[in-house]
C-alpha cells in the first residue's frame, strides 16, 4: 500500500491540534502540524510527534492480562471477561453495587467512545462511589462555574485574539496550550497579542515559560492567591470601579458581595499573598480601565486551601468589571453537541446538586457525582463491612497521581478484585486481577466532547480511524459495553450490538419522547458512539434538528470536512447560557461566602519558612507519558527548581541531591538553581516514581525520579470541592549527603 497522510486530532492533551500523519503498511512514517486546519493553525508539540511512539511502544498492552497466582498472563478477552463475570459478580450479588469503585483517569476525557460509554458503565453499575482526577485538578472550577452559571462546565475562557490585556494567575499555557482552556498555539497568540499593542501578565511562584513571554511577572506566595483576589476585587469597589455593563440585570447578590469583601483590603491582604498593596490595586485597575481584558486563572488557583474561593473570584473579577461575556473578556464556548448548556430551556435550568450524599470514612460531600479522590484508600480500607471491595480503574494511575500514593496502593491490595481499563501495567493496574487494553489511539476515532466546550473558537472537528486495528482487538466502547452486559447479568456472550441498540433507544426516548422511532431512524446509519456523536450533534444547537433545519449539522456533514467546520468566534452568551434556578448569575453563594469565615480565620497565621509547588513540562503529561523515547531523551526532567538563596541556606550546590521531607515521607531529587523561583518555594514535577516492582515501562524505568504525592497528605482538602491541595505544602530540604553521612556516625 502507498503512504497516506490522514488528518487526526491529537488526543493527548486539551489543546486538540489537528495533525497530518503519513502511514504506510500500518506503521506511521511522520507527522506533523495540519496547517490547513483553522483550529490549531498547523501547531503541535513534541506530544503530538510521540504518537508514533505511543504506537509502537513495545510495553502498551495489546492484549488482556489476567492475573493467576499473583502473576499476570496474557488472555484473550473472552477469557479475560470470564475471569470478570467469575470474581466481579459474586460481590456485587452479595454486598450490593455500593461495594464496588470506579476511579477515571484524564485519557478519559480524551477518548470520546471511553467517555461515553464508562458513563453508561456507571449508571448501570449505580454505586456512587466514583472519583477520578478531577479533584487532583480542576474541581474547584467546576464547584464555582456550577454554582454561578449552574451548569458545571459553563466555563468562561479568554478570548485571546481580541483581548488588549489577559493576567494569567497560576497557569502555564506556554506548557500547557491551555487547560480548562483549549488554546493550541499558546505561544503565537500571545505573540499577536504583543504586536497588536496589548499585555499579557503572569502571576506565578515561578517565573514561568509563560512569564518569559509575558510583558510583566509578578511573584506570589503559594496559597496566597485568596488574599491577592479578594484584595483585587475590594479595591474595584473601594476606588469605585465596578461597572458591570449589560450583565447589571443579570445578576443576583451585588450587595451580598460588597459587604462580605469588606474585611479583605489590599493593604491587609498584600502582605499575605507576597505582593505590593500597591501592585494588587494597580492590577484591578488595569482590569477596570481596559475595554477588553480578562484574567484567567488555573491549576495553581485549583490545588489550594481556597480553591473554590479563587475560581469564583476570578469569575467575579470579570464580571465587576465588565469583562465577563463580553469580546476580548472571558467569554463562553457554545460547543456544537454533548454541551449541558445548550440542552432544556435556555436562560433557566435546576442548577447543580451538590452534597447528595457523604463519604463514608471522612463524610466529604459528592460534588459533580464524585467523591475526592483522595477518600478512595480509606473508602477501601475504613469502612468496614460496607467498604469498597472491587475497583474499576479507567485509564487511571491515583498511585502516582494523588496524595499518599503508597497508602493507596496498600489499600488496592487489600481488594476482593480490580478490572483495569489500560493501555500499561503500570504502578496502579499491577493491582488489578483483569486488564482490559484498548486499540491503539490510531486506530480509533476522534471527537473532543469537553474540550469544545472549553476552545477558543467554536469548531466543529472530527477525525477517522487511520490505521486498521487488530481483528480480533474489540473496540473501546465494545469493552465497555461487554461490561455493562456483564452488570446486567446477559453473561460474558451477550449480544452486545443489540445491547447498544436497546440502550440508546432507551436514553433516545428519555430524550425525544413520541419522537423515539424517527430519531432513531435517522441515525440509522451508526452504531455506538458515532450514532450518540450524531444524535447530539443533530439535536444540538447547529444541528439540523433531523430535518427540521436543513442547513444544520449532520456527522456526514462534518466528517466531509477533512478540517472541520469553523462555527465563529465566541458570542456573547448570557442569558441563554443559564442554567440556574433564578435564572441569574449567582454573584454571592451563600456557602462561598459562608467560607470566606475560614479566610479570615488564617489571617494571622504564620508563613512557612518553605513551602512546595508543582510544575508542568511540555514533555510530560501527568504520569503516562515516560515511556515514550522521543519525549524521554534530553535533560533530566524531574529535579527540584529552587532560588538561589534558599540552596545557599540549606548548604546545597546546583546538582546536588537534596532530601524532601512531609507528611512523613522523603524523597530525593537533583536541584537546580534558578532565579526564576521565589524565595522560599520549591517546584517539583509531579507523576513520577517509575521504581515500582511489577510494572512494565522499560523507558520510564531508566529515569524513575519519585513520587512527590508521597509527601502530600490525604486529608488535607478544599472543604468546598473536595480538590485536594498540592501547592503550598511545608516541606523540610537537606542535602543528601548530609544525611548519609549522619546516618553513617
Ligand atoms: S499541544 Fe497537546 S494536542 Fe497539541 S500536539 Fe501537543 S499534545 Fe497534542
Amino acid at each position: 500500500m502507498a503512504a497516506t497522510s490522514s488528518y487526526r486530532i491529537c488526543p493527548l492533551c486539551e489543546a486538540c491540534c489537528g495533525l497530518e500523519i503519513t502511514h504506510e503498511d500500518g506503521k506511521v512514517l511522520s507527522i506533523r502540524g495540519a496547517a490547513e486546519d483553522g483550529f490549531s493553525n498547523g501547531y503541535i508539540c513534541p506530544k503530538g510527534v510521540s504518537l508514533a511512539d505511543l504506537h509502537e511502544d513495545p510495553d502498551r498492552l495489546r492484549k488482556p492480562l489476567v492475573k493467576r497466582n499473583g502473576r499476570f498472563e496474557e488472555a484473550s478477552f473472552d477469557e479475560a471477561f470470564a475471569e470478570i463475570e467469575r470474581g466481579l459478580l459474586p460481590i456485587i450479588e452479595k454486598h450490593g453495587p455500593d461495594a464496588v469503585g470506579t476511579v477515571l483517569g484524564n485519557p478519559v476525557a480524551h477518548r470520546y467512545g471511553l467517555s461515553l460509554y464508562a458513563i453508561r458503565m456507571l449508571r448501570e453499575l449505580r454505586s456512587p462511589y466514583v472519583f477520578s482526577a478531577s479533584t487532583v485538578d480542576q474541581m474547584p472550577k467546576h464547584r464555582a462555574v456550577g454554582a454561578m452559571f449552574g451548569s458545571w462546565l459553563s466555563v468562561p475562557v479568554p478570548d485571546i485574539t481580541r483581548t488588549d490585556l489577559l493576567i494569567v494567575l497560576g497557569g502555564n499555557p506556554m506548557a500547557s496550550n491551555g487547560s480548562m482552556w483549549t488554546v493550541p498555539d499558546f505561544r503565537g497568540k500571545a505573540r499577536e497579542l504583543r504586536a497588536r499593542g496589548g499585555r499579557l501578565v503572569t502571576i506565578d511562584p515561578r517565573r514561568t515559560e509563560t512569564a518569559k513571554v509575558a510583558d510583566e511577572h509578578h511573584f506570589i506566595r503559594p496559597g496566597g492567591d485568596i488574599y491577592l483576589l479578594l484584595g483585587m476585587a475590594h479595591t474595584l469597589f473601594d476606588e469605585n470601579l465596578v461597572r458591570l455593563g449589560r450583565l447589571g440585570e443579570w445578576i443576583n447578590g451585588l450587595k451580598a458581595l460588597e459587604a462580605a469583601l469588606k474585611p479583605f483590603p489590599a493593604e491587609e491582604m498584600a502582605p499575605l499573598c507576597g505582593m505590593e498593596a500597591e501592585t494588587v490595586r494597580q492590577l484591578a485597575r488595569d482590569l477596570a480601565r481596559m475595554e477588553k481584558a480578562v484574567l484567567y486563572g488555573r491549576i495553581g488557583t485549583c490545588l489550594q486551601s481556597f480553591a473554590t474561593l479563587n475560581n469564583w473570584l476570578v469569575d467575579v473579577i470579570n464580571i465587576l468589571t465588565g469583562h465577563l461575556d463580553s469580546e476580548g473578556g472571558a467569554m463562553f464556548p457554545k460547543a456544537p453537541a454533548f454541551a449541558h448548556n445548550t440542552k432544556g430551556k435556555p436562560g433557566q435550568g435546576r442548577g447543580v446538586p451538590v452534597a447528595r450524599r457523604h463519604s463514608r470514612v471522612a463524610r466529604s460531600p459528592d460534588v459533580m457525582g464524585e467523591f475526592p479522590v483522595s477518600t478512595m484508600a480509606e473508602e477501601i480500607t475504613g469502612a468496614g463491612e460496607n467498604g469498597i471491595r472491587a475497583l474499576f480503574s479507567v485509564a487511571a494511575n491515583p498511585v502516582l497521581s494523588t496524595p499518599d500514593g503508597e497508602k493507596l496502593a496498600a489499600a488496592l491490595d487489600q481488594l476482593d478484585f480490580m478490572v483495569s481499563f489500560d493501555i500499561y501495567l503500570n504502578e496502579t493496574t499491577r493491582h488489578a486481577n483483569v486488564i482490559l487494553p484498548p486499540p491503539s489511539a490510531l486506530a480509533d476515532d476522534h471527537w473532543d466532547i469537553s474540550f469544545s466546550q472549553l476552545s477558543w473558537r467554536n469548531y466543529a472537528r472530527y477525525s477517522e480511524p487511520l490505521l486498521q486495528k487488530d481483528p480480533e482487538q474489540p473496540e473501546e466502547w465494545e469493552i465497555i459495553q461487554r461490561v455493562v452486559a456483564l452488570l446486567r447479568g446477559l453473561g460474558k456472550d451477550a449480544d452486545i450490538a443489540a445491547l447498544d441498540d436497546e440502550m440508546t433507544r432507551e436514553e433516545v426516548e428519555k430524550a425525544a419522547g413520541p419522537m423515539a422511532d424517527q430519531v432513531m431512524a435517522a441515525v440509522s446509519a451508526y452504531r455506538g458512539p458515532q450514532r450518540l456523536l450524531e444524535l447530539e450533534l443533530r439535536s444540538g444547537p447547529y444541528g439540523d434538528g433531523f430535518g427540521a433545519n436543513p442547513q444544520g449539522l449532520t456527522l456526514a456533514k462534518v466528517k466531509a470536512e477533512r478540517y472541520g467546520i469553523d462555527l465563529g468566534a465566541l458570542q456573547p452568551r448570557i442569558p441563554e447560557i443559564l442554567r440556574t434556578p433564578s435564572g441569574k448569575i449567582e454573584l454571592a453563594p451563600e456557602e462561598f461566602i459562608a467560607d470566606l469565615n475560614r479566610v479570615q480565620d488564617t489571617l494571622a497565621d504564620p508563613i512557612p519558612d518553605l513551602v512546595m509547588i508543582g510544575r508542568r513540562d511540555v514533555r510530560s503529561n501527568n504520569s503516562w507519558m515516560h515511556n515514550l523515547p522521543t519525549l524521554a531523551k534530553g535533560p533530566n526532567r524531574f529535579k527540584a527548581l529552587i532560588n538561589p538563596e534558599d540552596a545557599r541556606r540549606h548548604g546545597l550546590k546546583d546538582g546536588d541531591l537534596a532530601e524532601f521531607t512531609a507528611n512523613g515521607h522523603t524523597i530525593q531529587a537533583p536541584v537546580e538553581l534558578t532565579e526564576d523561583m521565589m524565595r522560599g518555594v520549591i517546584s517539583l514535577p509531579h507523576g513520577w516514581g517509575h521504581d515500582q516492582p511489577g510494572t512494565k515501562g522499560a523507558v520510564a524505568a531508566r529515569n524513575p525520579g519519585a513520587n512527590v504525592n508521597r509527601l502530600i497528605a490525604t486529608a488535607t482538602r478544599d472543604p468546598l470541592s473536595g480538590n485536594s491541595v498540592l501547592n503550598g505544602i511545608s516541606v523540610s530540604m537537606r542535602r543528601a549527603q548530609d544525611v548519609v553521612t549522619q546516618a553513617a556516625e
